[in-house]
C-alpha cells in the first residue's frame, strides 16, 4: 500500500510541474521501465532502499572523502558494498554501501587519511599556482570585478614558472585588460577601420597587398597608451608609469617565448 501511495505522490508532484527529476525517479522505481535498475526483484529493491546508500550521499552526509571510502573498502572495514547501474548514466556504475556497517565503523573511517599522497601533492601544487595567479589579479572598478589573467596568457605562464616578478606581471595584466575591454582595440582590429592606421601608397590598398599585422601593431601602440592612461586614472598604475616601461616588460615576456 505504502509504495502505491508513494507512486501517486510522485505523479501528482509531476502534475504540478515538479520538474525534470520526477520522471527520472519514476522510471527508476517502475519495474516495467527500461531504467528500472534492479531488474524487478522487489525484495532486493526494498533492501537497497533501506539498507544501502550511494557513495555520493554518504560523502555528503558524513563528510567523508572518496579516498577514505576507498581505503575503508580496501582495508575491509566495509565489507557489504556493491556496484549498481548509475541512475542517471546507465553506462556508469555507482557504489552503494550498507548503512548499518558504515555507521558501526564511521569513527574508524573518519580517522583514515582524507587524501592520497597524489591528491595532496596535486592540491599543494594547485594552491601554489592559484596563490601566484591571485598576486597578479586585480580589482577593476569599471567592471566591478576581480580580473584574473587569461588562462592561456604568456604573462600568467611566466609567473607560474617564476620567470617574471609579480609587480611587473600585474602591470601587464592591467594594461592588457584595459586595452581589450576598456578601449575599442578589439572592435577596430576586426573591422575595416583598421585601415585608418595605413599611411603607405594608395595603390597598395587597391591591390590589397597590405600586411594587416603591421596595422594591428600600430593600433596596439595607440590603444596601449590609451589603456595605460585610463588605468592610471583609476589608480591602478603608478602616475609615472609609461608606455616605454610597459614595452620593456612586454618585450621581456615576448623574448622568453621567442615571440620577437
Ligand atoms: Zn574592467
Amino acid at each position: 500500500m505504502g509504495s502505491s501511495k508513494g507512486a501517486k505522490n510522485l505523479t501528482s508532484s509531476r502534475g504540478q510541474g515538479g520538474g525534470q527529476l520526477y520522471p527520472l525517479i519514476e522510471n527508476f522505481l517502475n519495474p516495467s521501465s527500461p531504467f528500472f535498475y534492479l531488474g524487478g526483484n522487489m525484495s532486493e529493491k526494498e533492501d537497497i532502499k533501506h539498507e544501502y546508500s550511494y557513495k555520493s550521499t554518504i560523502k555528503k552526509k558524513y563528510n567523508l572523502t572518496d579516498y577514505q571510502i576507498d581505503q575503508a573498502i580496501e582495508k575491509c572495514i566495509i565489507k557489504d558494498y556493491k556496484y549498481v547501474p548509475n541512475p542517471y548514466y546507465r553506462s556508469k556504475k555507482s557504489l552503494i554501501i550498507n548503512n548499518e556497517e558504515l555507521l558501526q565503523h564511521l569513527e574508524e573511517i573518519r580517522k583514515l587519511e582524507k587524501y592520497s599522497e597524489n591528491e595532496i601533492k596535486k592540491r599543494k601544487e594547485y594552491n601554489k599556482r592559484s596563490r601566484k595567479v591571485s598576486k597578479i589579479s586585480f580589482y577593476c572598478p569599471i567592471c566591478n570585478a576581480k580580473i584574473r589573467p587569461l588562462r592561456d596568457s604568456y604573462t600568467r605562464d611566466a609567473v607560474l614558472k617564476d620567470e617574471i616578478d609579480y609587480e611587473n606581471a600585474k602591470k601587464v595584466v592591467i594594461v592588457t585588460h584595459f586595452r581589450h575591454i576598456h578601449t575599442d582595440y578589439d572592435k577596430i582590429r576586426k573591422s575595416v577601420e583598421l585601415y585608418r592606421y595605413y599611411d603607405g601608397p594608395i595603390e597598395k590598398i587597391l591591390d590589397l597587398k597590405i600586411d594587416s599585422s603591421k596595422l594591428v601593431d600600430k593600433l596596439k601602440e595607440e590603444k596601449t597608451k590609451e589603456a595605460i592612461e585610463l588605468a592610471k586614472k583609476h589608480g591602478l598604475l603608478p602616475p609615472n608609469f609609461s608606455k616605454e616601461e610597459y614595452d620593456r616588460i612586454a618585450l621581456k615576456i615576448k623574448r622568453m617565448y621567442g615571440l620577437t
